[in-house]
């Protein structure tokens, strides 16, 4: 089989290629680790181990000759560096936890590997998933192949880099504030953050635990549905916030027309609603054109587009960057050089120990995120900003089931731009957190959305449309996202050079 077709096939083709022997893992897996080595200078990848990798492949070969079949089997994938893994180091992208290496895989790597997928290794992400565009990461900025000068989104950068540049068919991500739906937006992928609670977050280093949910990231809807069936589950024994949900098969809807509607218009009936605040001011022209055009799209394949409004929209960037801050400071006091993480080498007592380590080795935006979450929840402010959040955070989870009792889908731009150039906002947090309004409000209220390719704006970057769904509505919006892919090839571009 020739080079290009590897990297070219998506996950489902690429799983049945191997089950007809066209190929085998481990020449999919020798293809792969090439192509992570060519394309070393876009920064996706933090950890290789050739050997481990193709040692998987190796058994996921004899497997299949063994007659045995697995939805996955064979097919390379890669995860964020976030999720622990007992065969690759996890640095979370950090200092902290420069050379760790877990005894364990994170339930999410433990059932991907289950299902048959071998790992290729560890992808670059924000320290502590803190960011938006993958230049908080200790070790390196990732680089957007559409545009090397740009950055890939974050914190899930090298996780969309790598589906981008064809260095992985597909990517695990984990999504706290919009870290899987951004990077795919920002690098012309698809990807889908599931209702929280839906995947396990056992082995996923924490950052802020009650927003923080893992999903997939693949060209297509299609093929983020076969790796969301075998990553989602409930998982009670060893995560408190898994819910008790049996396991479901996303792809059972894809291809199919809505109850009522036919071929010609698979969507008819489809409400979706388009809250007037995703569309105000501040929305770049570029992403409103681009994204209006998939809403056309959408029409066509008979959808009906219906305003909504989702009033406190604004409100979810003060909620979310004191809720999130303050689980983090929370989580993050774990890492004090005794425990876990780096030591300083010269201190005086332990109290310098812990001021020196920290201080070495979390990054500027960990430990400006550690001072907010410890003074939010002091005493005498916790009152008045965190028990505040939790109230209005309450107030915007309510605004969206308000939406959806005159809608199934809401629809709107992923960010409000599309990716800016490396060290832009470098010196301003602030414009940063300005720049997640759109996805914020989906995570605070707990509910899946995607990012689906639609188009290109400014320096032909690519643009994202955004679908949420209500609680549990993955098979759905997987089933949209699929409609609009099999009328329109965004999800195909690839960019110039890979
Ligand atoms: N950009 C957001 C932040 O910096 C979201 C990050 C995420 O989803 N992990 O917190």
């Amino acid at each position: 089989m020739s080079d290009k077709q590897l990297h070219d096939m998506g996950v489902a083709e690429l799983a049945a290629a191997i089950a007809a022997k066209q190929t085998s893992a481990t020449e999919a897996a020798e293809h792969f680790l090439a192509r992570a080595k060519a394309h070393e200078p876009l920064g996706a990848f933090l950890h290789l181990n050739p050997e481990v990798t193709l040692a998987q492949a190796k058994a996921a070969d004899a497997r299949r000759d063994a007659g045995e079949t697995a939805p996955l089997l064979g097919v390379p994938l890669a995860h964020k560096d976030i999720f622990v893994t007992k065969d690759f180091p996890t640095t979370a992208g950090s200092k902290m936890l420069e050379g760790y290496q877990s005894p364990f895989d994170a339930t999410v790597v433990d059932k991907l590997a289950g299902a048959g997928a071998v790992s290729l290794g560890k992808l670059n992400c924000d320290e502590f998933a803190m960011g938006s565009g993958n230049d908080n990461s200790a070790y390196a900025p990732a680089h957007n192949p559409w545009d090397t000068s740009r950055v890939p989104g974050g914190s899930s950068g090298g996780s969309a880099v790598a589906v981008a540049a064809g260095l992985a068919p597909a990517v695990t991500g984990t999504d706290t504030g919009g870290s899987i739906r951004q990077p795919a937006a920002f690098c012309g992928i698809t990807g889908i953050k599931p209702t929280y609670g839906r995947c396990s977050r056992y082995g996923m280093v924490a950052f802020a635990s009650s927003l923080d949910q893992a999903g997939p990231m693949a060209r297509s809807a299609a093929d983020c549905a076969l790796l969301l069936s075998a990553m989602a589950g409930p998982d009670l024994d060893r995560d408190s916030t898994s819910l008790d949900h049996p396991a479901e098969d996303y792809s059972r809807l894809l291809g199919q027309p809505r109850e009522g509607a036919d071929a010609a218009q698979p969507l008819k009936g489809l409400r979706i609603g388009l809250p007037k605040e995703f569309f105000g001011e501040g929305l770049k022209a570029d992403v409103d054109t681009a994204v209006r055009a998939a809403l056309a799209e959408y029409e066509k394949l008979g959808a009906t587009l219906v305003d909504i409004s989702l009033p406190r929209t604004e409100l979810s960037i003060p909620v979310y960057y004191i809720i999130a801050p303050a689980e983090a400071s929370s989580n993050l006091s774990r890492f004090d050089g005794v425990k876990f993480g780096h030591r300083a080498k010269d201190y005086d007592d332990l109290l310098d120990m812990y001021k020196k380590s920290r201080s070495e080795a979390f990054g500027e935006e960990v430990q400006r995120r550690i001072m907010i979450g410890t003074y939010v929840l002091s005493h005498g402010y916790y009152d008045a900003y965190y028990i505040k959040a939790q109230q209005i955070r309450r107030l915007i989870a309510q605004d969206f089931q308000q939406a959806f009792t005159q809608c199934d889908v809401i629809a709107g731009p992923v960010a409000p731009s599309v990716a800016w150039k490396i060290g832009e906002n470098s010196d301003d947090p602030v414009a940063n957190y300005l720049a997640d309004i759109f996805t914020l409000p989906t995570s605070l209220a707990g509910l899946p959305g995607m990012s689906v390719p639609a188009g290109f704006g400014e320096g032909n970057m690519p643009v994202g449309l955004q679908l949420v769904g209500n609680y549990f509505q993955e098979a759905s919006l997987l089933q949209t996202a699929h409609a609009f892919q099999q009328a329109t090839d965004w999800h195909l571009k690839t960019p110039a050079g890979y």
